[in-house]
């Protein structure tokens, strides 16, 4: 079977060099024996490009992102492919209490903070080595009360891509005071290619008993709620847009899916999710020993962003999964915690890993 293929090249590594304050960006290439492709910045350690073989042998690229320098910063609000941090996704009012003292964030995403709030991960840039062709190492010093999280935090973040297809990354830091931490990555996929449309017809399993619920303001409501018998069951394989439009409070609450699932307990050998592109026929599985995982459909997409190769952002044109501890752990007191305190490192990996279905 053979489909459309859009412009599947990866960004010119110039458009990635600037200045900014003093720091120098670049596009970098990590590339494997296989002729995979990665393309990633150290600005937010975007990554904007990840070409992988269709089920033709022909290098796709499954990454929704940037073109450039300038082109990620006018997005940066969207986090295309950014690590994020200090913190993913949502913490409630943008308050939380540690040790009885009280820290206050930026309401990025009124009323709440998102994805570390502000200045976050994803707009700093980086101090950037390529170690080899497939190892990408990233450190950046956030400083005490940066964002209003306390604690100078050494960060490190490798990006490896591997022989069986996979991008992998690790995320290590130290903090000189107790504080919270939640490292993600957020690259938005679609399986059949950026720039190809909706990713309604992917098809999607996530082996997930549970959904952490929210409120209206997407903030956890503190309870697991199993996912039998409602729209968010994705144990078995099913189709995105099967359900996405069903009437359903936690659905109209996301605007679609834009949950955390609660991920049954696992090895870390086995994935957590499966996506398939339906022309494409890649596979890509989502490995972590992270005890959740965010998955978003684009409800926030609005074609108002111009990506790579003259792209648009358009409802639903990709998806993210997005590994993590629990959106508004610090004020959730039942939810695995996310507290680092100093002498501890803080340790986590989790992959993307692609191949075709037969
Ligand atoms: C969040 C969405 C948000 C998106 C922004 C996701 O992780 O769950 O609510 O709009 O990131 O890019």
């Amino acid at each position: 079977m053979t489909f459309t293929v859009y412009n599947s090249e990866l960004p010119e590594t110039s458009a990635f060099e600037k200045n900014i304050e003093g720091k120098h960006t670049y596009l970098f290439i990590l590339k494997n024996n296989n002729g995979v492709q990665a393309a990633i910045t150290n600005y937010g350690g975007c990554i904007v490009g990840l070409q992988v073989p269709d089920r033709t042998g022909k290098l796709i690229d499954v990454v929704e992102g940037l073109g450039s320098i300038e082109g990620c910063e006018a997005a940066k609000g969207s986090y295309y492919g950014s690590i994020i941090g200090r913190f993913g996704n949502r913490i409630a009012n943008g308050r939380f209490t540690l040790d009885n003292k009280e820290y206050t964030l930026v309401t990025n995403d009124p009323p709440n903070t998102l994805h570390g709030g502000s200045p976050g991960f994803h707009e700093v840039v980086w101090d950037a080595k390529q170690v080899n062709l497939t190892t990408l190492e990233l450190k950046y010093l956030s400083k005490d009360m940066e964002g209003g999280f306390p604690g100078n935090l050494n960060v490190k973040v490798t990006y490896t891509l591997t022989e069986d297809n996979a991008l992998k990354i690790n995320y290590e830091a130290t903090t000189d005071k107790t504080t919270v931490l939640n490292l993600t990555s957020h690259p938005y996929f679609n399986l059949n290619g950026a720039n190809s449309g909706s990713i309604l017809n992917h098809s999607v399993q996530i082996f997930a008993d549970h959904i952490t619920p929210i409120d209206s303001d997407l903030i956890p409501t503190g309870i697991l709620e199993p996912v039998a018998g409602t729209p968010f069951d994705f144990n078995q394989p099913a189709i995105i847009g099967s359900r996405v439009n069903d009437d359903n409070q936690q659905l109209n609450y996301g605007r679609g899916y834009d949950h955390n699932y609660v991920l049954n307990k696992h090895a870390y050998e086995t994935p957590v999710a499966i996506a398939i592109g339906d022309k494409s026929g890649i596979e890509m599985s989502v490995f972590t020993d992270e005890p959740g995982m965010q998955f978003y459909c684009g409800n926030f997409m609005q074609g108002k962003n111009k990506m790579k190769n003259g792209n648009q952002d358009d409802f639903r044109t990709a998806f993210a999964m997005e590994t993590q501890h629990y959106p508004d752990s610090p004020n959730q007191s039942n939810f695995p915690s996310t507290v680092l305190k100093p002498g501890e490192v803080y340790k986590t990996t989790s992959e993307y890993k692609f191949s075709v279905v037969k």
